[in-house]
């Protein structure tokens, strides 16, 4: 079938459509409707049915693929790669789960994980799915704070933690974390599981609170505990996600749907079979991190491989070295990674077989064209930016070489992926925004399966931030958006990212890519700074791609990329050279950070920061002033 009959069969028959998708999972008991679509915008996929994530992602597999790899655990830290079957990890999951149950977690309880990229959290996260009960993965990125605002409001049984994770070659405690975030938190949990992998010998424990996992498993080796069969729509997780108020929302995801839709994007849009080999380089504290480190390749027989380190070390072939070890089929990172990547020797990209190696998958953040050329061409294979939300837990933009694969447009993440129907639409009319005209990107109910179904405990908020900006129940992606008259969707950036200068309106994606463009330049970051003449005006910050280039140079070369691009109306008041931008750990860059130090600003919440140095260095530059 050709993509666009796929994705048209996809929207004209829903029901037909999930229906057939809905094969590739098993249910204990089958679904009594495929959509009951009764009280808008909330819908339930395969309402009556009941499943469990767990048994489709492990024990269904045990009878064809026991002894296959399921999951392989490589620490490029500690430099301890764990081999995992589906028979093995059918028995750590039971133990994990039977460590559950003694510690009285039971279905429907919340267990809050905080863990690096190690084996054990994705034990936790199936465990948790096994028995019912919700797992709420943290980010280990995150501080205390972060993870109190979290505990309190999952309201969680449990709390499961490792000792520390690694970055880097430092030993990152997470425990001391922990134990300040249940200071602060109003409902802590009475209890915390310690996964210890002895990297924090000094570590604390709370005497009648903090119970360690290893003699726990010892004592349930071998235990067997039954899988809790859940209907369709029932809970499976909640993952918090930042959104314009300073509180996170519990993002709520289903059972059922989440299951098939996942299902359906491993073979489609991922294009991995059973037996095959998916390397994702997210965190598990990540939407990504669930849906294609654990429960999308699970689900699909794959083997799954988590990686704890850095693209970098112990040299930038690390992730190629292991793509050839392990024969990987795809593999999905995020552009920042590449970027990271583009600073290194290019000749890392060649030096392994990557015979087997198909695809790689981008996503997270724009894709900027230097960056989508730069590792096409070094890799010499197809690279396809993916467009998603945490919200959507799956692909909204995308390419399905797994149907047919569509051409590439740089700067482009593609096509509606099946079951969305999209639309770029007017903000201020609400009309649909004609080809070629910027837009709010927006989804049309039904939002299809296994995107959320409610903000955890506040339906109110979820129909406030996502269905309160149009007409028509419209789901706002809070994202501009164009499209081209072939249907190609570009993404020019957050709503809440605009700029206007001088009464135009311009997207500070924009003005990043006509900046990125310049041979000179590795990343830049555009934000919106107050002027008195033209109420805002573009100022960037750059980092350069080798450290010997003159940064006046630079910095003038940006300008003209920008005013050959885009126009005058664009051009930057300020180029600020710097060594590195601020990032959260997940590697978005603080442009509302960036913007209110340029504005003599408090930087606001820099909790999710990953390098204080680079913060710094803004600030200097700030006060050295602009290089251009
Ligand atoms: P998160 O929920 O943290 O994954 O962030 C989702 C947001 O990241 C989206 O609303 C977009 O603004 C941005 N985003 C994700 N993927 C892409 C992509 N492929 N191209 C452009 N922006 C993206």
């Amino acid at each position: 079938m050709r993509y666009e009959e796929f994705h048209r069969w996809s929207l004209e028959d829903p029901e037909g459509f999930w229906a057939e998708q809905a094969k590739a999972i098993h249910w204990h008991v089958p679904p009594q409707r495929i959509l009951d679509d009764d009280n808008p915008p909330f819908r339930k996929w395969f309402a009556g049915g009941e499943t469990n994530l767990c048994h489709n992602a492990v024990d269904r597999h045990l009878a064809e693929r026991g002894d296959q790899l399921a999951l392989v655990a490589i620490s490029s830290e500690t430099g301890v790669t764990r081999e995992i079957t589906y028979r093995e990890l059918h028995r750590e999951v039971n133990v994990f789960a039977a460590s559950l149950v003694e510690l009285g977690v039971g279905r429907g309880d919340r267990v809050v994980i905080y863990m690096p990229n190690i084996a054990e959290a994705v034990f936790a996260m199936l465990a948790c799915a096994r028995i019912g009960a919700i797992h709420s993965v943290v980010f280990g990125g995150f501080a205390a704070h972060n993870l109190a605002l979290r505990i309190d409001d999952a309201e969680p049984a449990l709390l499961v933690c490792a000792d520390a994770g690694m970055r880097g070659g430092k030993v990152i405690p997470y425990k001391p974390l922990v134990d300040a975030a249940l200071a602060e938190a109003a409902s802590p949990p009475p209890r915390v599981l310690v996964v210890d992998r002895g990297l924090d010998p000094g570590m604390a424990r709370v005497e009648g609170r903090d119970i360690d996992y290893a003699p726990l498993r010892e004592r349930h080796l071998g235990s067997e505990v039954p899988v809790a069969w859940l209907e369709s729509n029932e809970p499976s997780y909640l993952l918090y996600t930042s959104g314009t108020t300073g509180k996170p929302k519990g993002v709520q995801r289903d059972v059922g749907g989440h299951a098939v839709a996942l299902a359906l994007s491993m073979w489609a849009i991922y294009d991995i079979r059973p037996g095959q080999v998916m390397f994702s380089t997210s965190d598990v504290g990540w939407a990504v991190g669930h849906s294609y480190n654990v429960y999308g390749p699970l689900i699909a027989g794959a083997t799954s491989i988590l990686y704890e380190g850095l693209p970098t070390s112990p040299d930038p072939g690390v992730w190629w070295r292991i793509c050839e070890t392990y024969g990987v089929r795809t593999m999905f990172s995020s552009p920042t990674a590449v970027r990271v990547l583009k600073k290194q020797d290019e000749a890392w990209l060649k030096r392994y077989d990557l015979s087997k190696f198909q695809w790689l998958f981008l996503a997270g953040e724009p894709l900027d064209e230097p960056t989508a050329r730069w590792i096409t061409d070094g890799l010499g294979k197809t690279v396809i930016d993916n467009y998603w939300q945490t919200e959507t837990g799956w692909p909204v933009l995308c390419l399905m070489p797994g149907v047919e694969l569509k051409p590439v447009k740089f700067g482009s993440p593609g096509l509606p992926a099946p079951g969305y129907r999209l639309r770029v639409i007017n903000e201020v009319t609400g009309e649909d925004a004609p080809a070629g005209e910027k837009g709010v990107l927006v989804i049309e109910p039904p939002m299809p399966p296994g995107c959320l179904t409610t903000v955890w405990r506040n339906d109110a908020r979820f129909l406030a931030s996502y269905f309160g900006h149009f007409k028509d129940l419209l789901y706002s992606s809070l994202d501009w958006a164009i499209r081209d008259a072939d249907g190609y969707t570009f993404i020019l950036g957050r709503t809440d990212d605009v700029i206007n200068v001088a009464g135009h309106r311009l997207g500070t994606r924009e003005i990043e890519e006509a900046v990125a463009s310049h041979p000179a330049v590795a990343e830049a970051a555009v934000v919106g700074v107050q002027d008195d003449l033209k109420g805002q005006v573009p100022i960037v910050f750059a980092t350069l791609k080798a450290a010997g280039s003159d940064p006046a140079d630079a910095a003038t070369g940006m300008l003209r990329s920008v005013v050959d691009q885009l126009g005058a109306v664009a051009r930057p008041s300020r180029v600020y050279v710097v060594g590195a931008l601020p990032k959260t750990r997940s590697g978005k860059l603080l442009r509302r950070s960036l913007q209110a130090l340029a504005e003599a600003r408090d930087p606001g919440d820099l909790s999710t920061l990953d390098d204080p140095a680079a913060l710094d260095e803004v600030k200097r530059a700030l006060a050295r002033g602009s290089d251009a």
